[in-house]
């Protein structure tokens, strides 16, 4: 039987349906943009979040980075969390490639960024200060949905203070499946979207950044210089409209099956936090880590264990699958603060 991997989304294997898509693609040289199955992934990705353009990223890292580069210039500033991808696992790129400074501000409980803090943190026009440029977030952000009543204030509010903005949207389909949401309404009034294909949608690869003409086609040449121009990339297009096409609604499967985890867990005796979208939480101790990382592995259960491990749901997981997870759980043992 195969394990049972819940170290993250981006495990899942291409489909079957998927794997014939990628074979049938029609493909151009891209970086030419000779690409037909290229150009109708951007451009269906663009008309789903209601922006103009496009672009295809081989990661999202590298989606965001030409986006925080092409709305930020050198000695620039962008607002972002603590917490957040961009700022905390991007090996600080924006910093280091963009030469952006990050202003970083500490994220609520619930994901967002106090609008009051990120207000204060805008620097006056004063040559001690560098300019502010951008406000990023991001959405689901450790697997919390950030709702659109708060998206739509922090889009007024930048906007008041003269910043663009950028959503990290790498599982963006998550927040809006579990919101009952169109992206293009959750999502208004960003002038940036990154979209990662490679996670719960399931493609091998590729992350879309859609947003107005003029920034993608910055980012455009950005990609070129971080040398992400790919060649005959409509073997990874076809994948994500695939994903585009298939994955999305099969998303609130991947919700159901957290939820059926977390349960299954709290009653084993374990501490875990109510998941919302795909991810769970449980707490371990940290002396038992390693073993229960060893116990698991044996049960065919595949987890990164730390004191607060993170366990993710996906395509490549079923009911069954959750089921012998629990198990796996239960059979170490509850937790020695519960026992
Ligand atoms: C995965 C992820 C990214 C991009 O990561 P890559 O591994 O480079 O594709 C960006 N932001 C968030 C929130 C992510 O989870």
């Amino acid at each position: 039987m195969a394990p049972v991997d819940l170290r993250s989304d981006t495990v899942t294997r291409p489909t079957p349906a998927m794997r014939e898509a990628m074979a049938r693609a029609e493909v151009g040289d891209d970086v030419f943009g000779d690409d037909p199955t290229v150009r109708a992934l951007e451009e269906r990705a663009a008309a789903m979040f209601g922006l103009e353009a496009g672009l295809l990223f081989p990661s999202g890292t590298q989606s965001n980075l030409a986006a925080l580069m092409a709305h930020c210039a050198r000695g620039e500033e962008v607002i972002l969390g603590q917490d957040a991808h961009t700022y905390r696992y991007e090996g600080g790129g924006a910093a280091v490639l963009g030469s952006i400074q990050p202003q970083p501000i500490a994220n609520e409980p619930d994901g967002t960024l106090d609008l009051d803090r990120i207000a204060a943190a805008v620097k006056p026009d004063d040559p001690h200060f560098a300019i502010t440029r951008l406000l990023a977030l991001e959405n689901t952000i450790g697997g919390k949905v950030i709702g659109r009543d708060y998206l739509a204030r922090a889009v007024t509010l930048a906007w008041k203070k003269g910043l663009s903005t950028h959503l990290d949207g790498a599982r963006i389909f998550n927040a809006a499946v579990k919101l009952g949401m169109p992206v293009d309404q959750l999502c208004a009034g960003f002038d940036t979207v990154s979209v990662c294909l490679s996670k719960g949608l399931g493609a091998p690869a590729g992350t879309v950044l859609v947003g107005h003409p003029g920034l993608i086609a910055r980012a455009r040449r950005i990609r070129k210089m971080l040398g992400g121009g790919m060649r005959q990339a409509g073997i990874l297009a076809a994948a994500g409209l695939h994903a585009l096409e298939h994955h999305v609604a099969r998303l609130a499967d991947d919700h159901a099956n957290a939820g059926r985890l977390a349960k299954g867990l709290g009653d084993a005796g374990w501490e875990v936090e109510a998941p919302q979208t795909n991810m769970v939480f449980v707490r371990v101790d940290r002396e038992r880590c390693e073993a229960l990382q060893a116990h698991l592995a044996a049960a065919g259960v595949t987890a990164i264990v730390t004191p607060r491990t993170r366990l993710v749901t996906h395509l490549d997981v079923d009911a069954a699958g959750v089921d012998r997870a629990v198990a796996a759980f239960a059979a170490f043992g509850r937790p020695a603060a519960a026992a």
